[in-house]
Formats: structure tokens, C-alpha cells, sequence
């Protein structure tokens, strides 16, 4: 607008002009149209929020529009917010971008441990909520013994089954030996408690000593058979299944105690061996 139109300008259409301009750009200064002159003149301008005021040229109102105090703030506070929430997004993105630790249960999964444990050691269902490390006991399920064992995923991948059904440090996969303890409360033998039906990948005579140290009995070897430790566990498992069991007490005979049975079974073991083996 040239100067001599805008100096043509009346009160009214000056005040239609400056107040569009600034209701354009959001500003909430307004003239007092009282103090004004024309249109290369100051006028008074004021803001009823903050009360700013002051008197800019009307061309400058007409060019820039005018920013009073609380506009200022309020475009400072929008930016502080806006560079608030684009440090937020970064960040988001970077912590995206970081690779998340696995959880227990995505290990599991990721290493095929149900399947390769089905595999190995089919009786033993293991409570996948127990899973931490595959070098740390977790709880499973042994379908043979109906019993829990600790067990670790690293031991039953390499053919380590059930201590109750198996023996501690069992495995099918080597040779192995079934035997027969004849065991005594005394060391002169004269006493007989009963027998223990067992295998083992080592020689039943380790067994045997094993369990002459760590308890209270004596015991000898009367039979031992070495065949695969498939075939093993399998004439061992139809062997206990089909005599009662748990003779002594645990309390005598440690783990072993529930592969323990009365004398009057002997035969029974002893036919079932020939039929079997
Ligand atoms: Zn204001
Ligand atoms: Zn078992």
C-alpha cells in the first residue's frame, strides 16, 4: 500500500486494517485509535491479557503485526514443549533401536529346548516357567516316577533322565550295566535287609561302594548284565514296575531306596532278568 493511499485512509478503515492484521497473526495487541495519526505515525497499541503496550509506527503493525509479552511466552513455552517432545521421540528411537535382552521364555523358545528335549528325555516334561538358564536346575516332570526332579536342560540334552528312574548321571546313550546289591545291616554280612535292583553307566561295583560310603549298609554285587543303556533303563523300568518297591527307607538308603525290594521278589527279579535280557 503506498503512502498516499494509506494517508487516505479514514479512523475506521485504518482500525479495520491494523486489527485484521493482527488477529491474522494471532496477536492480541489492539489500537487505541484514539492516539492515531495516519498511517507513517505511531499508535498506541495494547494487550488486555498482559497489559504490554507501546506505540510502533502503524506501517510496522501492518508489516510484522505486534507481539506483546504473554504472546511471547506463551510462542516461548509452545517451542519448549515442542523441542520437549522431539528429545522424547529421539530417545524413544534410540531405545527401539537397542537390542532387548531375551526374556527367559524367548530363550526357551529360540534354542527349540521343548523339542529337543521330547527328543531326548521324553518322560521328563519340563514346567517351562521355572526356565532361567540351561545350566541352572529347573523343575520337571518325570511320567515315569510321577515325581519332580531339578534337573538342568544342558544335563537332560545329553541323555541325563530322572535320578530316581535313571540314577544321577545316567544316560542311555553310553553302555551300561543293570545290577542286583545284596544288602546287609552288617558288616559280617549275617543280616540281611534286602536288595537293590540298579544300572549304571559305570561298573556296578563303583555302585556298590558308592553306596557302602554314604550310608549305613554294606552291600555286594550278586548280578550285574551290561547291554545298551536303551535297553538298560527299559528292562530296568519293566523290571520295577512289576514288584513292589521302596523296601528300605529313604532314610536308610538314600535316593536309591525306592529300587529296593524284599527278598521274597528275588525269583520274580530273577525270572523277569532271563525273559528280559
Ligand atoms: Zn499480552
Ligand atoms: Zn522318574
Amino acid at each position: 500500500m503506498t503512502k498516499r493511499i494509506a494517508n487516505r485512509l479514514s479512523v475506521e478503515q485504518a482500525e479495520i486494517k491494523i486489527v485484521s492484521v493482527l488477529v491474522s497473526k494471532g496477536h492480541t495487541m489492539r489500537p487505541v485509535m484514539s492516539t492515531y495519526i495516519d498511517y507513517n505515525s505511531p499508535v498506541l497499541i495494547q494487550c488486555p491479557i498482559c497489559q504490554d503496550s507501546r506505540s510502533p509506527k502503524v506501517t510496522q503493525i501492518c508489516m510484522r503485526g505486534a507481539e506483546c509479552k504473554c504472546y511471547k511466552d506463551k510462542k516461548k513455552q509452545a517451542m519448549i514443549v515442542a523441542r520437549n517432545e522431539r528429545e522424547r521421540l529421539r530417545k524413544e528411537e534410540r531405545e527401539n533401536a537397542k537390542p532387548k535382552p531375551l526374556t527367559y521364555r524367548e530363550r526357551w523358545d529360540r534354542n527349540n529346548y521343548t523339542e529337543r528335549l521330547k527328543k531326548k528325555t521324553p518322560n521328563l516334561i519340563p514346567d517351562i516357567e521355572t526356565f532361567t538358564d540351561s545350566k541352572i536346575p529347573m523343575k520337571m516332570f518325570c511320567t515315569e516316577c510321577n515325581q519332580t526332579v531339578d534337573k538342568r536342560v544342558h544335563d537332560a540334552l545329553r541323555g541325563m533322565n530322572c535320578k530316581y528312574c535313571y540314577g544321577v548321571g545316567f544316560t542311555k546313550e553310553r553302555m551300561a550295566n543293570l545290577y542286583i546289591l545284596k544288602l546287609y545291616l552288617d558288616s559280617d554280612k549275617q543280616v540281611s535287609l534286602g536288595y537293590k535292583l540298579g544300572i549304571t553307566n559305570k561298573e556296578p561295583q563303583e555302585r556298590c561302594d558308592y553306596i557302602n560310603k554314604s550310608t549305613d549298609l554294606f552291600c555286594e554285587v550278586i548280578y550285574s548284565i551290561e547291554s545298551n543303556g536303551e535297553h538298560i533303563a527299559k528292562v530296568e523300568r519293566q523290571i520295577l514296575n512289576a514288584i513292589p518297591t521302596g523296601f528300605c527307607s529313604k532314610d536308610v538308603m538314600g535316593d536309591g531306596y525306592t529300587e529296593t525290594f524284599n527278598g521274597t521278589y528275588l525269583n520274580e527279579v530273577i525270572r523277569l532278568l532271563f525273559e528280559l535280557t
